[in-house]
């Protein structure tokens, strides 16, 4: 793990963020929303604590009806547009994009959600904590993050 805070931001620069403590988790959704928002087989998710997550910089919200009837407030920078962080309905977290990290190298996602709806190439590592649909409890993708993470 690397020393905290770390930092990120947006390709323009404008919306900056610092994640003052460890996430909870890092891990892959293939649901077919993140396919549309990220142009690519899958998006990173990062479980942040609100309290450990500072934003500075103007952004802009869409909320994003989901599947289960939950509205969940997805953030973008105001002036390049790009996919930062969503609020779910449970304020308590907050899900960083976690490409959007300066130094991705130590966020390696120890799970994949939605791989119902994945790309037919994509592998998914069977060693990993996997869900065909959405995970409604992430307690496992904790737990696999702290193990993974032990000093
Ligand atoms: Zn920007
Ligand atoms: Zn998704």
């Amino acid at each position: 793990m690397p020393r905290f805070p770390q930092e990120g931001g947006c390709q323009c620069g404008a919306v900056r963020y610092r994640l003052n403590a460890a996430p909870l988790s890092v891990y892959n959704c293939h649901c077919k929303d993140c396919q549309r928002f990220s142009g690519a087989g899958w998006s990173m998710s990062m479980i942040v604590r609100s309290s450990d997550f500072e934003v500075s910089g103007a952004t802009v919200r869409y909320d994003r009806r989901a599947d289960s009837g939950n509205v969940i407030v997805m953030n973008f920078c105001a002036h390049c547009h790009g996919w930062l962080w969503n609020d779910p309905p449970d304020g308590s977290i907050k899900v960083v994009r976690a490409g959007t990290l300066d130094d991705i190298d130590w966020a390696r996602p120890v799970g994949n959600i939605w791989t119902s709806s994945k790309a037919a190439w994509a592998e998914i590592d069977p060693s990993l904590v996997n869900f065909d649909k959405g995970a409604v409890d992430r307690t496992p993708l904790f737990e696999a993050w702290s193990r993974a993470h032990q000093p």
